[in-house]
């Protein structure tokens, strides 16, 4: 899912904004620009002048104009004022003009004080549009789509303090959601339709450690997200779990092998690595070397089969030099990840690395960056190879139609994008939102492998 914000007014507006942009990318949306075409627009809103309130409508008008069926958000401060000028002439809507109008064409209001609810309404909100799609029977094929798989945070602020990162100053103390709450929200998911949730955090390998008396996470060695994991598994209805990004220390050979008895579980793990060198490692203040890393990465490979492991790097750290990047091309390759996001490195205001010499220039960073990203796509096709002629369970999707032709298109458990042909349009129909395993016989398309049907 796609969603774009926009900030209008004061540098509280702007942070606060920033911080809503981490949260739903650590929720599995995508943030694109205001201007792209997005399923959910967010406006943190101002108040301060008339000018402020009108610009503030035009914004949410531009944000419908983009996408007429998006969810469009309103928050901050112009919904306490408008709120404020609504309950004072007593909620009528002839008297209040301007304000009243806006109920046509936003969808969600959210004060101030509701700010830090913000991805849950919005969430909430999705899924009750997908039911009444499914009640209504009047689901066209995205809706079905989004249906098929859902986010679920269980844990919520970080104490690792990596040096670039301003997530630790800016989000509350750890807090981990009870086990009972998650298997909960996972039940009325299935209820829904889900059949695949994802379970995230910011740090999600700290989960739990707010319930007992332990001063790292590593001292929990992973047992109460394992215990989690098993109560989740137990959701009928519920076909996979898959894990959000996990930190490397958490791999020891005891939480694998407890890991592997969890069924649903999918192979499919993102282990952040961000440097391929132990000294732009120390510098971002991570507590691995690259050997422990590779060390946790064979590990996953000995107890699962052709596990996918996916990674994030940064490019262009302060002072990586030219060797410490080759450094990183190399590990990459001896890791053999089977896909990399890689960010050029950003300045984030606060943090120890913003204060840090020897910042590299923007040249640079995208020099490096455009090197790795063409490293992690020769890597991913090698890795999608190495799966022709497995087996797959694959989680459909959709149909969709490629070169004339129809497809049934989904993910496999190692999230792989594969489609098979779709040759009866009702026995396709059937197997949307359903597992199928699928013998894969090559590539269809760049991105999406084919096979078929079993
Ligand atoms: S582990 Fe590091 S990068 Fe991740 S949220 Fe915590 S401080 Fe930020």
């Amino acid at each position: 899912m796609k969603v774009g914000f926009l900030s209008l007014g004061c540098k509280v507006n702007y942070y606060e904004t920033e911080k809503m942009k981490q949260q739903f990318e650590e929720a599995g949306y995508q943030v694109v620009s205001f201007e792209e075409k997005a399923d959910i627009y967010i406006i943190n809103t101002c108040t301060v002048t008339n000018i402020a309130d009108r610009k503030s409508r035009k914004m949410l008008h531009r944000a419908r104009r983009n996408n007429q069926d998006a969810i469009v958000v309103a928050a901050g401060c112009y919904v306490d004022s408008a709120g404020k000028k609504m309950d004072d002439i007593g909620n009528s809507r002839e008297k209040a003009g301007v304000e009243a109008e806006l109920h046509t064409f936003v969808d969600l209001f959210v004060p101030n004080a509701e700010k830090d609810k913000l991805l849950e309404k919005v969430g909430k909100l999705q899924r009750e549009r997908c039911a009444a799609v499914l009640a209504s029977g009047t689901g066209k094929e995205e809706d079905v789509k989004k249906h098929t798989r859902a986010y679920i945070k269980v844990q919520d602020g970080c104490s690792q303090y990596c040096t670039y990162c301003i997530i630790p100053y800016v989000r509350g103390p750890l807090k981990s959601r009870a086990a009972e709450d998650v298997v909960k929200e996972a039940g009325q998911l299935a209820a829904e339709g889900v059949r695949e949730v994802v379970i995230t955090g910011i740090h999600l390998s700290s989960y739990g450690m707010d319930f007992t008396d332990k001063k790292s996470f590593t001292d929990l060695q992973g047992k109460p997200l394992l215990g989690l994991l098993s109560a989740v598994s137990q959701v009928e209805g519920i076909a996979r779990i898959r894990l959000g990004s996990l930190e490397p220390r958490i791999i020891t050979e005891g939480f694998v092998k407890e890991l592997c008895r969890i069924p649903k579980v999918c192979p499919h793990f993102h282990l952040s690595l961000q440097s391929g060198c132990d000294a732009t490692l120390r510098r971002m203040n991570r507590h691995y070397t690259t050997e422990e890393y590779l060390d946790c990465v064979q590990l996953l490979r000995e107890y699962f089969t052709a596990p996918a492991i996916t990674t994030d790097v940064i490019a262009g750290f302060p002072q990586e030099t030219r060797e410490e990047f080759e450094k990183t091309c190399d590990f990459v390759q001896r890791a053999a990840f089977s896909q990399m996001h890689v960010f050029k490195y950003s300045r984030r205001h606060g943090t120890m690395a913003d204060a840090m010499e020897g910042q590299v220039s923007e040249q640079v960073k995208a020099e490096r960056s455009s090197r790795l990203i063409a490293v992690g796509q020769g890597l991913e096709k090698r890795y999608q190879e190495g799966l022709y002629g497995t087996e797959e369970e694959v989680l459909f999707e959709e149909i969709v139609q490629i070169g004339g032709v129809n497809y049934l298109a989904g993910y496999s458990e190692r999230y792989v994008r594969t489609a098979v042909k779709a040759d009866g349009i009702y026995k396709a129909e059937r197997l949307c939102n359903a597992v199928a395993d699928v013998r894969i016989t090559g590539r269809l398309t760049e991105e999406i492998l084919t096979g078929e049907l079993k």
